[in-house]
């Protein structure tokens, strides 16, 4: 089949044509371009397209593809709202994901996000290199018997609640589906007011609906405490961001950890080092010295990225031979 890829890196090339070795490969040609309305007759003559996180599929970009022949939107990931699921069903176009590639990748993350912000080995190194051995300012705290909130128990959700745990916290969850072999291992699920005011530290692990937008807005900051950790590695839209900066100006978070942000789709997998950056919020949520700011980065292993790129290439080929797609997001 032919499909045409975009968003894409030289990483994304590597991994998805060594997975593209089957008796007959697929046709991949790879666009450094996200998929836009300027882009999309790029599409034209492929039966596929196959996308990335920040690649907007909204209803008029999905009315486009449908004029262009494209009958299937590969996502290369797990998180499908940046596509209109309702358009794309009712032009015909099959949508396919990543249901699961490595929840072990973005839960380990959000630990390393948790210990460099703690205790702060990104200033220690550059301290370092700069002949600065002082430890001034750079006390963190045990983990612990602290008490660590989770929303969303999903895949990702439980390993992390679980690796928590053997640091000796307390964990507490807020989930609609509760897990049950948490319960057992001793997560306590909450309400989400309980699990605000009672956690040391918080991290999102549910997908972004629109239930969940700005699930965490100015009205939720006040509820924690001054001292909370806040980490989000799930979706930018999850949190009010202009929120965050008034309550870390007013000392009402005590750090604060994104791997996501909700404007990142223009800034986010590019080099803008020589640019200009508009986005006062996220400059000046980068200016804190109790921020951690990284470019969606939480899946990136060597692991994820192969069962991404198996994934991917297999749900290509189920759709290509009429097989059933397991890994097809409908509404
Ligand atoms: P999952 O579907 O296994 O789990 C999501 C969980 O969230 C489910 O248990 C669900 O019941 C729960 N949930 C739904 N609505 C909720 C609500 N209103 N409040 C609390 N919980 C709610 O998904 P997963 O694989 O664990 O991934 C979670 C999210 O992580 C994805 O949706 C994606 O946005 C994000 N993600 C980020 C990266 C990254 O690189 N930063 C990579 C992969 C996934």
């Amino acid at each position: 089949m032919k499909v045409a890829v975009f968003s894409s890196k030289p990483y994304d090339k590597t991994y998805l044509d060594a997975a593209n070795i089957g008796d007959k490969p697929h046709r991949l040609v790879y666009f450094e371009d996200s998929l836009t309305q300027n882009t999309v007759d790029l599409s034209k003559g492929y039966g596929a397209v196959c996308v990335f996180v920040n690649d907007i599929v909204d209803g008029p970009l999905i009315k486009r593809l449908h004029e262009n022949g494209v009958k299937l939107i590969v996502l290369r990931c797990t998180g499908f709202n940046n596509v209109d699921i309702n358009a794309a069903n009712s032009y015909g176009i099959r949508v396919v994901r990543v249901t699961v590639y490595s929840p072990y990748a973005v839960a380990e993350y959000t630990v390393a996000m948790i210990l460099t912000l703690n205790r702060k080995t990104h200033r220690a190194f550059n301290r370092v290199r700069d002949g600065n051995f002082s430890l001034n300012n750079l006390i963190g705290f045990d983990l612990h018997g602290k008490t660590v909130g989770v929303i969303g128990t999903g895949k990702i959700g439980v390993i992390f609640s679980k690796i928590m745990m053997g640091f000796g916290c307390r964990v507490l969850a807020y989930d609609p589906f509760p897990n049950k072999e948490l319960v057992e291992k001793g997560v306590e699920y909450r309400s989400l007011d309980e699990l605000y005011t009672e956690s040391d530290i918080i991290t999102l692990k549910c997908p972004l609906t629109p239930e969940t937008y700005h699930i965490i807005d100015r009205e939720a900051m006040k509820k924690m405490k001054n001292t909370v950790m806040l980490i989000n590695s799930s979706r930018g839209g999850l949190i009010d961001a202009p929120a965050l900066v008034e309550a870390l100006k007013n000392r009402e978070i005590g750090y604060l950890g994104i791997d996501v942000y909700e404007q990142e789709e223009s800034l986010f997998y590019h080099d803008l080092s020589d640019e200009i950056i508009e986005d006062d919020v996220l400059t000046r949520l980068i200016a804190f010295p109790n921020v951690l700011v990284t470019s969606h980065q939480a899946f990136f292993t060597d692991t994820a990225l192969n069962n991404i790129a198996e994934t991917t290439i297999q749900n290509i080929t189920d759709f290509e031979e009429g097989n059933k797609l397991v890994n097809e997001v409908k509404h």
